[in-house]
């Protein structure tokens, strides 16, 4: 057990006194890990305590062979297709913590040009690896955080910004956010995915639920907390809905099934995206009653466009 879990903490984001929100459970063992999860009295976020490392371990996986990339390339299209469908052929999209480079190069696909992002290195060779039969100049892959968005951009600015599971591992989310504001213009679209820490999921596998990823996300958010972190950059949201199963993280498989999450066993992540498309219609199910296990929002930089 950690030592004194009743003890608040000040929450690392406002300074208010925070709540004990649980202690999760290693997925691998089962066996608790010497970390717990708060929630702000004030802003309402959640936090992990400890804060996680700087060298977050194992990146996403990505998909393996030429059938399962095309599989995963026509789940993230999908994905982008509500802010795709939003913006005009050749419009500017930044890309922040693009990871393999899936949603660039789908959004590439529907016309878009893009700016892909990603401050880890494997990830970034990927990235290059999957543009390299686009036509030249439609996807640059570029190795930055997004708190170095401002050097990335030299001054332009991009019609939309993506941050697709990145805003739970930023050690400072609010300046992430600032940074992505200032390299959007006017009116530009910001689009996000987080997990859910109130979806039915998260309740459901308690201490055990996949979307915690203790060693990995910094913040823990719940559709208010999202609005407010949103709002407070700058960003006004129309409304924020929820996704779930059927591609990354398919927080459901792999809360049922940790041995086949490709992050505990890189080998068996085909094993693992073969549950995920069998529990489709059980995430269809949550994601109809606004219960799904991923955050979804598309908001609005202040300023005319
Ligand atoms: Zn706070």
């Amino acid at each position: 057990m950690v030592g004194a879990v009743n003890e608040p903490i000040p929450c690392p984001r406002c300074g208010a006194p925070s709540r004990f929100l649980l202690q999760p459970r290693d997925r691998a063992q089962g066996a608790p890990v010497a970390i717990r999860l708060c929630t702000s009295a004030v802003c309402g976020v959640g936090f992990t305590d400890p804060a996680p490392g700087d060298a977050a371990p194992a990146p996403a996986a990505a998909p393996g062979g030429e059938v399962e990339e095309r599989l995963a390339l026509r789940v993230v299209a999908a994905g982008m297709a509500p802010l795709a469908s939003r913006l005009a052929p050749g419009s500017l999209v930044v890309d922040v913590g693009a990871g393999s480079g899936l949603r660039a190069r789908a959004l590439a696909a529907r016309g878009l040009r893009v700016i892909a992002v990603e401050p880890d290195a494997v990830e970034e060779m990927r990235a290059h690896a999957m543009m390299s039969t686009l036509p030249a100049g439609r996807v640059t892959v570029v190795r930055a955080g997004a708190e170095h968005l401002d050097e990335v951009m030299e001054g332009r600015r991009a019609d939309a910004a993506v941050m697709w599971h990145v805003l739970e591992h930023l050690p400072h989310m609010d300046r992430g956010l600032a940074a992505v504001g200032r390299v959007l213009r006017p009116g530009g679209l910001l689009n996000v995915a987080v997990p859910n820490r109130d979806s039915a999921e998260a309740r459901a596998f308690g201490p055990r639920w996949h979307g915690w990823e203790p060693s990995r996300h910094r913040w823990h958010l719940d559709a208010d907390a999202l609005r407010l972190v949103l709002g407070a950059a700058g960003f006004s949201v129309a409304d924020i809905g929820t996704r779930g199963g059927w591609g990354y993280p398919s927080g459901l498989a792999y809360s049922l099934a940790p041995g086949l999450d490709p992050q505990v066993h890189p080998r068996r992540g085909l094993l693992g995206r073969a549950l995920s498309a069998a529990l489709i219609p059980v995430a269809g199910a949550a994601r109809a009653l606004g219960q799904g296990g991923q955050l979804v929002t598309i908001a609005r930089r202040a300023g005319e466009p």
